[in-house]
Protein backbone atom coordinates (compact mmCIF):
# COMPACT_ATOMS: atom_id res chain seq x y z
CA UNK A 1 0.00 0.00 0.00
CA UNK A 2 1.37 3.33 -0.86
CA UNK A 3 1.96 5.57 2.13
CA UNK A 4 -0.55 8.74 1.89
CA UNK A 5 1.13 11.49 0.84
CA UNK A 6 -0.19 13.82 3.77
CA UNK A 7 2.26 11.58 5.95
CA UNK A 8 5.08 11.83 3.99
CA UNK A 9 5.10 15.65 3.63
CA UNK A 10 4.47 15.73 7.04
CA UNK A 11 7.19 13.82 7.44
CA UNK A 12 9.33 15.60 5.80
CA UNK A 13 8.35 19.28 7.27
CA UNK A 14 9.02 17.61 10.68
CA UNK A 15 12.79 16.68 9.52
CA UNK A 16 13.57 20.27 8.38
CA UNK A 17 11.95 21.54 11.94
CA UNK A 18 13.87 19.38 13.98
CA UNK A 19 17.29 20.08 12.17
CA UNK A 20 16.17 23.56 12.77
CA UNK A 21 15.82 22.50 16.41
CA UNK A 22 19.44 21.24 16.31
CA UNK A 23 21.01 24.48 14.79
CA UNK A 24 19.65 26.27 17.45
CA UNK A 25 21.05 23.69 19.67
CA UNK A 26 24.20 25.11 18.68
CA UNK A 27 24.00 28.31 18.77
CA UNK A 28 22.90 28.29 22.51
CA UNK A 29 26.05 26.11 22.57
CA UNK A 30 25.83 22.66 22.63
CA UNK A 31 28.99 21.24 20.50
CA UNK A 32 28.95 17.72 21.37
CA UNK A 33 28.88 16.14 18.11
CA UNK A 34 27.20 12.62 19.24
CA UNK A 35 24.46 14.71 21.20
CA UNK A 36 23.52 16.83 18.26
CA UNK A 37 23.52 13.64 16.13
CA UNK A 38 21.08 12.19 18.61
CA UNK A 39 18.69 15.22 19.20
CA UNK A 40 18.42 15.56 15.41
CA UNK A 41 17.47 11.99 15.20
CA UNK A 42 15.05 11.05 17.68
CA UNK A 43 10.70 12.09 16.42
CA UNK A 44 10.24 14.27 19.52
CA UNK A 45 6.91 15.00 18.19
CA UNK A 46 6.08 11.08 18.26
CA UNK A 47 6.31 11.37 22.08
CA UNK A 48 3.80 14.46 22.35
CA UNK A 49 0.06 14.81 21.66
CA UNK A 50 -0.80 14.89 18.15
CA UNK A 51 -2.30 18.42 18.69
CA UNK A 52 0.86 19.82 20.25
CA UNK A 53 2.97 18.19 17.17
CA UNK A 54 3.24 21.15 15.87
CA UNK A 55 5.50 22.45 18.98
CA UNK A 56 7.28 19.96 19.23
CA UNK A 57 10.54 21.14 17.75
CA UNK A 58 10.58 24.39 19.89
CA UNK A 59 12.85 24.94 22.89
CA UNK A 60 9.58 24.78 25.53
CA UNK A 61 8.58 22.20 27.85
CA UNK A 62 4.86 20.50 27.20
CA UNK A 63 2.21 19.03 28.91
CA UNK A 64 2.54 14.65 28.52
CA UNK A 65 0.02 14.33 30.97
CA UNK A 66 -0.96 13.32 34.66
CA UNK A 67 0.71 16.82 35.41
CA UNK A 68 3.96 16.31 33.80
CA UNK A 69 5.94 17.74 30.96
CA UNK A 70 8.51 16.88 28.64
CA UNK A 71 11.71 18.55 29.41
CA UNK A 72 12.42 21.21 26.80
CA UNK A 73 14.88 19.95 23.99
CA UNK A 74 17.76 22.60 25.12
CA UNK A 75 17.90 21.15 28.05
CA UNK A 76 17.95 17.47 27.45
CA UNK A 77 20.75 18.25 24.94
CA UNK A 78 22.68 20.16 27.89
CA UNK A 79 22.38 17.15 30.50
CA UNK A 80 23.06 14.65 27.48
CA UNK A 81 26.15 16.69 26.63
CA UNK A 82 27.61 16.63 30.56
CA UNK A 83 27.38 13.11 31.11
CA UNK A 84 28.91 12.38 28.30
CA UNK A 85 31.82 14.97 30.30
CA UNK A 86 31.83 12.35 32.88
CA UNK A 87 35.79 11.04 33.65
CA UNK A 88 35.06 7.47 32.62
CA UNK A 89 32.24 8.19 29.34
CA UNK A 90 35.64 10.38 28.18
CA UNK A 91 37.91 7.17 28.11
CA UNK A 92 35.70 4.34 27.24
CA UNK A 93 32.15 5.93 26.16
CA UNK A 94 28.91 5.91 28.35
CA UNK A 95 28.04 2.81 29.71
CA UNK A 96 25.09 1.73 32.13
CA UNK A 97 23.27 5.40 32.35
CA UNK A 98 20.45 5.97 35.01
CA UNK A 99 17.38 8.21 34.25
CA UNK A 100 14.86 9.22 37.17
CA UNK A 101 11.78 10.06 35.61
CA UNK A 102 10.79 8.60 32.27
CA UNK A 103 7.89 11.22 31.22
CA UNK A 104 7.04 9.98 28.10
CA UNK A 105 10.00 8.41 27.20
CA UNK A 106 11.66 10.92 25.13
CA UNK A 107 15.43 11.61 27.09
CA UNK A 108 15.43 7.76 27.06
CA UNK A 109 15.80 7.61 23.86
CA UNK A 110 17.52 10.69 23.44
CA UNK A 111 20.30 8.55 25.89
CA UNK A 112 20.04 5.04 24.14
CA UNK A 113 21.80 6.69 21.25
CA UNK A 114 24.25 7.77 23.68
CA UNK A 115 25.13 5.28 26.10
CA UNK A 116 25.23 1.13 26.19
CA UNK A 117 22.43 0.83 28.38
CA UNK A 118 19.39 2.88 29.38
CA UNK A 119 17.57 2.52 32.37
CA UNK A 120 14.74 4.53 33.62
CA UNK A 121 12.04 4.87 36.08
CA UNK A 122 8.94 6.40 36.23
CA UNK A 123 6.96 6.67 39.66
CA UNK A 124 3.29 7.19 38.05
CA UNK A 125 2.21 4.38 35.85
CA UNK A 126 0.14 6.28 33.66
CA UNK A 127 3.43 7.94 32.02
CA UNK A 128 5.44 4.58 32.05
CA UNK A 129 2.94 2.84 30.02
CA UNK A 130 2.76 5.36 27.89
CA UNK A 131 6.83 5.99 27.32
CA UNK A 132 6.45 1.35 26.61
CA UNK A 133 3.64 2.80 23.74
CA UNK A 134 5.67 5.67 22.86
CA UNK A 135 9.74 3.65 22.27
CA UNK A 136 7.72 0.46 21.38
CA UNK A 137 8.15 1.30 17.77
CA UNK A 138 11.69 2.81 17.59
CA UNK A 139 12.62 -1.31 19.13
CA UNK A 140 15.77 0.37 21.22
CA UNK A 141 16.65 -2.48 22.81
CA UNK A 142 18.54 -0.91 25.15
CA UNK A 143 16.53 1.14 26.85
CA UNK A 144 14.86 -0.82 30.28
CA UNK A 145 11.94 1.17 31.46
CA UNK A 146 11.42 0.41 34.76
CA UNK A 147 8.01 1.39 37.36
CA UNK A 148 8.89 2.45 40.81
CA UNK A 149 10.09 5.24 43.06
CA UNK A 150 13.76 6.37 41.61
CA UNK A 151 14.34 8.09 44.94
CA UNK A 152 15.83 5.07 46.17
CA UNK A 153 17.67 4.75 42.21
CA UNK A 154 17.90 0.90 41.04
CA UNK A 155 20.13 -1.30 42.75
CA UNK A 156 20.20 -4.15 40.45
CA UNK A 157 21.80 -1.99 37.00
CA UNK A 158 24.10 -0.10 39.66
CA UNK A 159 26.89 1.17 39.36
CA UNK A 160 26.01 3.79 36.61
CA UNK A 161 28.49 5.54 34.29
CA UNK A 162 25.86 8.08 34.73
CA UNK A 163 22.65 9.37 36.67
CA UNK A 164 20.32 11.90 35.36
CA UNK A 165 17.33 12.72 36.87
CA UNK A 166 14.32 14.54 35.06
CA UNK A 167 12.60 15.92 38.34
CA UNK A 168 14.40 18.10 41.09
CA UNK A 169 13.77 17.56 45.26
CA UNK A 170 15.91 19.77 47.89
CA UNK A 171 18.44 17.32 48.56
CA UNK A 172 20.37 14.80 47.19
CA UNK A 173 19.20 11.20 47.77
CA UNK A 174 22.00 8.92 49.12
CA UNK A 175 21.26 6.07 46.91
CA UNK A 176 22.05 7.92 43.73
CA UNK A 177 25.87 8.88 44.80
CA UNK A 178 26.14 5.07 46.41
CA UNK A 179 25.25 3.69 42.95
CA UNK A 180 27.43 5.86 40.75
CA UNK A 181 30.10 4.17 39.63
CA UNK A 182 34.08 5.72 40.10
CA UNK A 183 34.42 8.07 37.29
CA UNK A 184 30.66 8.37 37.48
CA UNK A 185 28.85 11.59 36.81
CA UNK A 186 25.41 12.53 38.47
CA UNK A 187 23.46 15.64 36.88
CA UNK A 188 19.88 16.55 38.89
CA UNK A 189 17.98 19.65 39.68
CA UNK A 190 18.09 20.51 43.21
CA UNK A 191 16.64 23.28 45.12
CA UNK A 192 18.12 25.74 47.40
CA UNK A 193 16.86 27.36 50.77
CA UNK A 194 15.13 30.16 48.40
CA UNK A 195 13.63 27.45 46.50
CA UNK A 196 15.56 27.98 43.26
CA UNK A 197 16.21 24.38 41.33
CA UNK A 198 20.34 24.63 39.99
CA UNK A 199 21.38 22.35 37.81
CA UNK A 200 23.86 20.46 40.28
CA UNK A 201 26.78 18.07 39.07
CA UNK A 202 28.41 15.30 41.28
CA UNK A 203 31.66 13.82 39.94
CA UNK A 204 32.14 10.40 41.76
CA UNK A 205 36.11 10.41 41.85
CA UNK A 206 38.53 8.05 43.76
CA UNK A 207 39.12 10.42 46.37
CA UNK A 208 35.20 11.08 47.03
CA UNK A 209 32.51 13.41 45.51
CA UNK A 210 32.84 16.59 43.76
CA UNK A 211 30.20 19.27 43.09
CA UNK A 212 29.74 21.53 40.72
CA UNK A 213 26.28 23.88 41.05
CA UNK A 214 25.40 25.38 37.15
CA UNK A 215 22.46 27.15 36.14
CA UNK A 216 19.35 27.71 37.01
CA UNK A 217 16.48 25.22 35.75
CA UNK A 218 12.96 23.94 36.08
CA UNK A 219 11.59 20.90 36.22
CA UNK A 220 8.67 19.05 37.86
CA UNK A 221 9.25 18.02 41.54
CA UNK A 222 10.74 14.50 42.60
CA UNK A 223 8.17 13.26 44.43
CA UNK A 224 8.11 9.53 46.58
CA UNK A 225 6.15 6.39 46.42
CA UNK A 226 4.33 4.91 43.21
CA UNK A 227 0.75 5.97 41.91
N1 LIG B 1 12.64 12.77 30.82
C1 LIG B 1 11.25 13.00 30.68
C2 LIG B 1 10.80 14.15 31.53
C3 LIG B 1 9.62 13.79 32.32
S1 LIG B 1 9.17 14.94 33.59
C4 LIG B 1 10.84 13.12 29.22
O1 LIG B 1 11.70 13.08 28.35
O2 LIG B 1 9.65 13.23 28.96
C5 LIG B 1 9.80 14.13 35.01
C6 LIG B 1 9.18 12.85 35.41
O3 LIG B 1 9.74 12.48 36.67
C7 LIG B 1 7.67 12.86 35.63
O4 LIG B 1 7.06 11.94 34.76
C8 LIG B 1 7.50 12.44 37.10
O5 LIG B 1 6.37 11.60 37.33
C9 LIG B 1 8.79 11.69 37.34
N2 LIG B 1 9.20 11.52 38.73
C10 LIG B 1 9.11 12.41 39.77
N3 LIG B 1 9.58 11.86 40.90
C11 LIG B 1 9.99 10.59 40.59
C12 LIG B 1 10.54 9.51 41.32
N4 LIG B 1 10.79 9.58 42.64
N5 LIG B 1 10.82 8.36 40.67
C13 LIG B 1 10.58 8.22 39.34
N6 LIG B 1 10.03 9.21 38.58
C14 LIG B 1 9.75 10.38 39.20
Amino acid sequence: MAVPAALVGSGANFAAVRARMVQRLVAGGITAAPVLQAMGAVDRHCFVDTALGNQAYEDTSLPIGLGQTISKPSIVARMAELLLGAEGARVGGLGRVLEIGTGCGYQAAVLSLLAREVYSIERLRGLHEKARTNLRYLRLTNVHLLFGDGMVGYAKGAPYAAIVAAAGGSSLPLQWCDQLAVGGRLVAPISGADGQQMLLVVDKTPHGLKQNVLEPVHFVPLKSGIA
